[in-house]
């Protein structure tokens, strides 16, 4: 059982799973090889699926990230997906982080990280969030709104504010403008008010909306954000700190990087005394995590008319796998996302031959679940030869998944296997990791 080879690791951080070595793709076959050793057994959830988180993809995106945007600073976005795992690497590789409640903010507080390395980044926070970000010392925080001014005001007075504008989200997968961000013409006032209330404006905010693809949003986010801090300026205040939010994508980052450089450059072009962070999310995390589920069902074309004309583009095969939209596929209904699925077992083998693989039909994939919404995929093209037991892989599945699961029909959230991959970057997230632990943090 290489699984249980590769476990013998001692565990850098007590109380979390072990940290793997080798390629995702192994560890895949290998919770599956023990899925089936377990069913064999007749061990009850036998065949639960399971992530498979690779640590050295979120090291590999902070290095890109250094790389192409030097002068920004990311606070990560907990919410994406606040793993046990992720944060330590994140913590220990400096970054700081984006929290939008009194629970995450504990939890990164708890990994021994300086408050001073959080922003409180949702704008209409509760009173007792806010007192208790005073409490431990978290001070920046984000607003777009006159009743936060005065919330902050009795609960924070010396917290560090910073104004969220709106900006245009048109553009993005899931638009927070909807939502969140004060409209130019109203920060006037907004820094009017924070002026009598005695309380410290310290820059500029905004978000492009999750999921950004088309580059050139940061550079009109960016050219209101300047007309921002001119009107601070002419409110008495001196910022000196720009935050340009999330939204950043795996599949356009170098562009959008160097959009957002051209757009800093030519509106922030003095830069002495400005901090520039940002709060990606879905970039340090999208590509890390895979999904295994289990075809735990299947109905094809079970008592229809076979005298019905059958319509190619109508899938006669319908799959359930053992999680669906109430669990991690939840990103379909709230992150608007499209899954794929690939084939990782046929017939109960991983050698699957080419040739099967190209004999396919159309069929649907359906979660788990008693409920008809629970569908995964409405239309996919996968090989006939496919057989209740087999397996297949779902990939970029760490962003907005785990986090927002739950376990509606009993079902459990899928579990997650992790690994500090078996190429480049491997190394140094265990180095990493273990030197973040020598120094006490991260403990459970
Ligand atoms: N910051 C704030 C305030 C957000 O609301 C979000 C996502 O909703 C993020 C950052 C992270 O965005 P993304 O995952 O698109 O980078």
């Amino acid at each position: 059982d290489s699984l249980h080879h590769l476990d013998e690791d001692r565990p850098i951080f007590p109380g979390l799973p072990p940290l793997l070595r080798g390629h995702p793709s192994t560890h895949m076959r290998n919770g599956i090889m023990r899925a089936y050793r377990l069913a064999a057994a007749n061990e009850p959830d036998a065949e639960k699926a399971f992530f498979v988180a690779d640590l050295s993809v979120v090291y590999g995106q902070h290095e890109r990230w250094k790389r192409y945007l030097p002068q920004v600073e990311p606070f990560y976005a907990v919410k994406c997906n606040p793993d046990p795992y992720v944060l330590r690497l994140l913590a220990a590789l400096g970054t700081g982080f984006d929290c939008a409640s009194n629970g995450e903010i504990n939890q990164v507080l708890k990994l021994g990280i300086d408050p001073g390395r959080i922003i409180f980044a949702n704008p209409c926070k509760a009173v007792s969030f806010v007192r208790n970000a005073a409490k431990a010392g978290v001070d920046m925080m984000t607003f777009d709104n006159a009743d936060e001014l005065h919330k902050v005001a009795r609960a924070h007075p010396g917290a560090k504010l910073v104004v969220r504008i709106l900006t245009d989200d048109s553009k993005s997968l899931c638009r927070l403008g909807l939502k969140f961000g004060a409209p130019l013409a109203s920060v006037p006032g907004l820094l009017a008010k924070a002026r009598e209330l005695n309380l410290d404006v310290v820059g500029v905010s905004f978000h492009v909306g999750s999921g950004c693809y088309d580059s050139k949003a940061f550079a009109d986010a960016v050219a209101r954000a300047r007309a921002a801090f001119d009107m601070g300026k002419e409110a008495g205040y001196e910022f000196g700190l720009l935050d340009v939010g999330g939204g950043f994508e795996d599949g356009n980052f170098e562009e959008t990087a160097g959009v957002l450089g051209g757009a800093l450059d030519r509106y922030f072009p003095d830069r002495q005394g400005l901090r520039i962070i940002a709060e990606p999310g879905r970039f340090y995390v999208s590509r890390a995590f895979s999904l295994a589920a289990n075809i735990i069902a299947r109905r094809a074309g079970d008592g229809g008319n076979p005298e019905d004309e059958i319509d190619p583009d109508q899938p006669t095969v319908m799959y359930y796998i053992n999680d669906g939209v109430y669990g991690a596929f939840n990103c379909i209904l709230f992150d608007h996302q499209h899954v794929h699925p690939y084939v990782v077992s046929l017939g109960g083998s991983f050698h699957v031959p080419d040739a099967a693989l190209q004999r396919t039909e159309s069929c649907s994939v359906w979660g788990p679940t008693c409920d008809s919404i629970d569908c995964v995929c409405p239309l996919a093209h996968l090989p006939s030869a496919l057989q209740v037991g087999d397996w297949l892989g779902f990939d970029h599945m760490g962003a907005y998944t785990i986090c927002a699961a739950s376990q509606f029909n009993g079902f459990e959230v899928s579990n997650v296997v992790y690994t500090c991959g078996g190429g480049v970057g491997a190394a140094e997230v265990r180095a990493v990791l273990a030197g973040f632990a020598r120094e006490g943090h991260g403990a459970e």
